[in-house]
């Protein structure tokens, strides 16, 4: 169900604006991921454009992000990541190296800043596992003590 309606949304896009807007958009995983982590306590900024991948979810004093993937665009290693359409196969498949390349080479720039990041696939996030989600963006984030702290 969720794959049909991530591919139907892109395949209204335009094509040459489409990166600049999903970037952009304010995906219903990323709201989970967002109150969930409000929720353990965690406080945060967002899509801080000034940081390599303008992460989804930055928290400044830890030097730490989390970013939400969109498994489609992205090209998480799930059934829907590894979906082409069947128009213009060529056309999307260089368009999906490119967006690899592209997260591969911010990631290494986050990494080299300073910073550590999280990366939260969609259907991770979708799935009804909260708890999971929950253990896993604790351990990544570790205690908020210097939080409550300030
Ligand atoms: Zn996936």
């Amino acid at each position: 169900m969720a794959q049909s309606q991530t591919l139907s949304a892109g395949g209204q896009l335009d094509y040459s604006t489409h990166m600049r807007t999903i970037r952009s958009r304010n995906t219903k995983p990323e709201m989970i991921v967002r109150r969930l982590t409000h929720r353990l306590g965690y406080r945060f900024r967002l899509h801080r454009r000034d940081l390599p991948g303008s992460p989804d979810l930055v928290f400044p004093t830890k030097r730490k992000a989390i970013f939400v993937h969109g498994c489609f665009w992205h090209r998480h290693n799930c059934t829907l990541g590894q979906k082409t359409p069947g128009v213009r196969p060529e056309y999307w498949l260089l368009k999906f190296e490119r967006n690899q390349q592209r997260d591969a080479a911010n990631l290494e720039r986050l990494t080299n800043l300073g910073w550590s990041a999280l990366i939260l696939w969609e259907c991770e996030i979708t799935r009804p596992s909260s708890d999971a989600l929950a253990r896993t963006i604790v351990y990544f984030l570790g205690t908020r003590a210097d939080q409550s702290a300030r």
